[in-house]
């Protein structure tokens, strides 16, 4: 038959040695239904998006059908989870592949949902589908904010349930990623490999996505260098927009840089350091004011793997780790000092610069606002009076603000562009995803997709996505997040 949506399938990952994955296909369901195709996700990677409606495709995004071309695998990994080391791997995803794009891009395209596998442990190796919808939404909206993400090509219903603490549809997607390389790749490699598998792995994470130090000298040293400022930038992003992650286990940190694996996170309404949405991170260790330290620990461990490959000498490659290490701090400081300055239209650098932001984030913090309307609000360069509302040392901040933006030559249209830029006027708002899931979960659909459609152009300030910018009655004091289902 005629059945070709276009994958082109490549294995490097593959003709790895066989300790970094098990050689397995998805196990199959009962009744598959499409509930959601990425379109302009699938036209970008050179998919062809009628054919990915196809039964045929259909069955191949439940793991019924394998498609053409692929080579079904789960990936090993570890990870500190919560801290505490722990032996992985992907107990309920299955790589088919690395798609390679008409443009020669190449990314992994992976089922998650898709059944047990030697490394699922006491799990069923299933997913719900609330849970995957709501990955396809937030992964959806951190792409449209421009921070580095894995993304989501489809959603399929399984016609089977799965168990929770309620019984719930199961669900799979199809997750595209750069790769998934983890840092809890190299963790398990580090504890279960040789080191000419750690040399293997660390080369090909190098050629896979830093080709331009594959030939230096000191190609692992820098590899860790490149890693630690990924991970800075990516942190630093998420802070910019009041991003939890909420489970920042070393797994779920990608050597790629690329946000990944979307599971108790959210994002903040109220601006508080100390808030934690997920239900199970209960002593805040993944809390919103963390994530840059607890991104420092997490490189740390992976430092730690790469010892073998600084040095023979272990006690220089603890020292050249270490100095990778000493990086990270300065890093992630500038990259959010860049990000803070443009939130607030500040050009030029001034050393005064960092005081007035932390001065507005204790006033904003102190006073309870909206970390995304606070600066939405700034951009829209509304009357002071209605600004500030009635709190005059936020009055006082703002005047400060406006002569710092005056002593420096830029127009006023020149501060809103860049005040634009960086400041999203929608982001999906935690009582708008759960009432498009909860729809959607009932088969309606069309509250998701408007969503979806707001989302996808945060920084377009248009008429029609005001509605998204309410904040809910109830704050998202008492708001949770689940995971693991
Ligand atoms: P996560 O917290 O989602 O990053 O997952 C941590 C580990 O638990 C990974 O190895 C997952 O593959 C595994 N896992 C999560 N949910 C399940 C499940 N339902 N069945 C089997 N393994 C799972
Ligand atoms: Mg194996
Ligand atoms: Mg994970």
């Amino acid at each position: 038959n005629n059945h070709n949506p276009g994958w082109n399938f490549d294995h490097s990952y593959a003709k790895l040695s066989s300790t970094f994955y098990t050689k397995l296909k998805p196990t199959p369901v009962k009744s598959p239904q499409l509930v959601k195709l990425n379109i302009p996700l699938a036209l970008s990677l050179g998919l062809n998006p009628n054919q990915l409606q196809s039964q045929e495709s259909i069955k191949e995004f439940a793991g019924n059908k394998i498609p053409q071309g692929a080579n079904p695998l789960a990936q090993a990994y570890a990870g500190h989870q919560y801290g505490y080391f722990t032996m992985l791997g992907d107990g309920r995803a299955i790589l088919y592949g690395e798609h390679i794009t008409p443009k020669g891009e190449r990314f992994d395209i992976q089922l998650k949902g898709s059944g047990e596998t030697p490394y699922s442990r006491r799990g069923d190796g299933r997913a719900a589908l609330g849970p995957m919808l709501r990955e396809y939404i937030i992964s959806e909206a951190m792409y449209a904010l421009g921070i580095p993400t894995t993304r989501s090509l489809a959603v399929v219903t399984t016609g089977e349930k799965v168990i929770r603490e309620n019984v719930l549809p199961g669900a799979i997607l199809t997750r595209v990623a750069a790769s998934h390389i983890r840092v809890g790749t190299f963790q398990y490699i580090a504890a279960a490999g040789s080191i000419e598998e750690l040399r293997e792995l660390a080369d090909y994470s190098i050629k896979r996505h830093y080709p331009e130090i594959e030939w230096d000298e000191n190609r692992y040293h820098n590899f860790l260098k490149k890693v630690i400022d990924r991970q800075a930038y990516l942190i630093a992003r998420w802070q910019s927009v009041g991003f939890i992650h909420g489970v920042m286990n070393t797994d779920n940190m990608t050597i790629s840089g690329e946000t990944i694996d979307y599971g108790p996170c959210a994002f903040m309404d109220t601006y508080s350091p100390s808030t934690v949405l997920s239900s199970i991170d209960t002593h805040g260790r993944y809390a919103y004011g963390n994530q840059p330290d607890i991104g420092q620990w997490n490189l740390a461990r992976s430092a730690e793997t790469l010892v073998p490959l600084l040095s023979e000498k272990e006690e220089e490659g603890v020292r050249t780790a270490n100095l990778a290490l000493m990086g990270y701090e300065k890093a992630f400081h500038d990259y959010w000092l860049t990000n803070m300055r443009g939130k607030l239209g500040l050009y030029k650098q001034n050393s005064d610069d960092e005081l007035l932001i932390q001065d507005l984030l204790r006033i904003m913090d102190k006073n309870q606002f909206d970390f995304t309307n606070t600066f939405r609000n700034l951009t829209l360069d509304k009357p002071k009076d209605s600004i500030i509302n009635g709190v005059s040392e936020y009055g006082e901040w703002y005047d400060r603000w406006k002569v710092r933006l005056e002593n420096q030559d830029k127009t006023k249209d020149e501060v809103h562009q860049m005040m634009r830029r960086n400041n999203p006027s929608v982001i999906p708002r935690n009582h708008r995803v759960e009432e498009a899931l909860e729809a959607a979960v009932g088969g309606d659909y069309s509250v998701m997709d408007r969503l979806l459609e707001a989302i996808s152009k945060p920084y377009d300030y248009t008429n029609d996505q005001e509605e998204y910018t309410t904040v809910p009655e109830k704050t998202d004091k008492c708001y949770r997040t689940f995971c693991g289902t």
